[in-house]
C-alpha cells in the first residue's frame, strides 16, 4: 500500500513587492503560495498544472528548501526539512533533487558532462577513485540514451533535448527518493518533449522515486501522471486520480484548461471555455474565490467566501461551492458531457 513520502502543510511563501517589508506589511506583498497542504505518495507521479506565475514553480523550490517558506511545514520521509539546519539540509539533498527548466541555463558550460555529472557522486563520498567516477557516469549517461563518449565533451556541444538528459542523468545519480521535474519539457521542441516523458517515466518505473512534474499544459501530463494538482494564484484549486480528473473535472478552471488541451481521441467532441480576462496578479489576489473574476458561474457568494478544498468524489477534491453536492457546476455540465 502506498504511504506518503512527502507532506506539505499549510505552505505559504510571500514576496516582498520591492524593498524590505515589515511582518506587519507583508500580506501585500506577493502570495506565490498560499496555506497549501498536500501529501504525494511514494512511487507516484503527482503533475502540477496552472497557467504562469501561478505560484507552481515557487512551490516546487518551497519543497526541496531552495527557498525558505513564509509559513507551513514540509516533510520527507517523516523528517521535517523545514526545521533543519543548512548543514543537515545539505546532506538530506542526496534524497531530494530538482530538473531544471531551462536545460542550456542549469549546465556549466565551462565544465564537462564528466564533471557535471560526477560533481554530486564526489560530494556524498560515493566514488573513491577517477577512474570509478567515470565508470559511474557511463553508467548514467547509458541509463539516459547517450553515448558513454558523451563525458569528456561540454553542454554546448549538445542539443536541448541531450542537454535535458544530462540533466535528469545528474538528478538521479544519487538515487533520490523525490525529485522535482520543474517543466523540464517546455523548452523544448514537440518532437523531443516525447521522447523526454518517456524517459522520465522508464526511469521512475525502474528506480521507485516519487515524482512533482510541474507543467502549464494537461495535455503534457497526461500519460506520466497519476495525479494531478491544479494551481491558480498559490493555491490548489483541484487534485485527484488522473483519470477522474481528465473525465470528470469539477473546477471550472480545470474544465477551462482541458478544453483548450488536444484531444487525443478524434471521435470525442470538446467545446472550447475560453476564460474573459487574463490571471490577475499575485499582489491583488481577488476576494473570496480568487477564481471568480473569470469565471463563468460565478455567483454572489464567490466574491465574499472562499471554497475550501473539499472530497468530491472518492481520490477527487476540489475548491468551489458548487463542486457538492451537485458534482458538476450547472452551466459546465453541457461542456463537459461533450467533452
Ligand atoms: Fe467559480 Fe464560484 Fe466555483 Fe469559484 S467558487 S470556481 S467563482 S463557481
Amino acid at each position: 500500500m502506498m504511504n506518503a513520502i512527502l507532506r506539505a502543510e499549510g505552505l505559504s511563501k510571500v514576496f516582498s513587492d520591492g524593498g524590505m517589508l515589515s511582518f506587519k506589511q507583508e500580506s501585500s506583498g506577493v502570495r506565490a503560495v498560499d496555506d497549501l497542504s498536500f501529501e504525494i505518495l511514494r512511487g507516484e507521479t503527482l503533475a502540477l498544472v496552472g497557467e504562469s506565475g501561478c505560484g507552481k514553480s515557487t512551490l516546487g523550490r518551497l519543497l526541496l528548501r531552495l527557498i525558505e517558506p513564509t509559513d507551513g511545514r514540509v516533510f520527507f520521509e517523516g523528517t521535517e526539512l523545514t526545521a533543519l539546519s543548512h548543514e543537515k539540509m545539505r546532506s538530506m539533498r542526496r534524497n531530494v533533487q530538482m530538473i531544471f527548466q531551462d536545460p542550456y541555463g542549469s549546465l556549466s558550460p565551462r565544465r564537462s558532462i564528466a564533471e557535471i555529472i560526477g560533481e554530486p557522486l564526489d560530494a556524498f563520498g560515493l566514488v573513491r577513485s577517477k577512474r570509478e567516477r567515470r565508470e559511474r557516469v557511463a553508467d548514467l549517461l547509458t541509463q539516459v540514451g547517450l553515448p558513454t563518449s558523451a563525458m569528456d565533451r561540454y553542454p554546448r556541444q549538445f542539443s536541448g533535448g541531450q542537454r535535458q538528459r544530462i540533466g535528469i542523468a545528474r538528478a538521479i545519480s544519487l538515487n533520490p527518493g523525490f525529485i522535482v521535474a520543474d517543466e523540464p519539457v517546455s523548452a523544448l521542441d514537440v518532437s523531443v518533449q516525447a521522447q523526454i516523458i518517456n524517459l522520465m517515466q522508464d526511469l521512475q518505473e525502474t528506480k521507485g522515486f516519487s515524482f512533482l512534474f510541474i507543467a502549464h499544459d494537461l495535455a503534457v501530463v497526461r500519460h506520466i501522471a497519476d495525479r494531478v494538482a491544479v494551481m491558480y494564484l498559490g493555491r490548489i484549486v483541484e487534485i485527484g486520480d488522473k483519470r477522474k480528473v481528465y473525465s470528470a473535472p469539477q473546477h471550472p478552471y480545470t474544465q477551462a484548461l482541458l478544453s483548450a488541451a488536444p484531444e487525443p481521441d478524434p471521435d470525442r467532441k470538446s467545446r472550447r471555455i475560453v476564460l474573459e480576462g487574463d490571471v490577475p496578479s499575485p499582489s491583488r489576489i481577488p476576494s473570496g474565490c480568487s477564481f471568480h473574476t473569470r469565471c463563468p458561474i460565478a455567483k454572489d457568494i464567490c466574491k465574499v467566501e472562499r471554497p475550501a478544498l473539499k472530497e468530491v468524489a472518492s481520490g477527487q477534491m476540489a475548491a468551489c461551492h458548487f463542486a457538492a453536492p451537485n458534482p458538476i457546476p450547472p452551466r459546465v455540465r453541457e461542456v463537459v458531457a461533450e467533452f
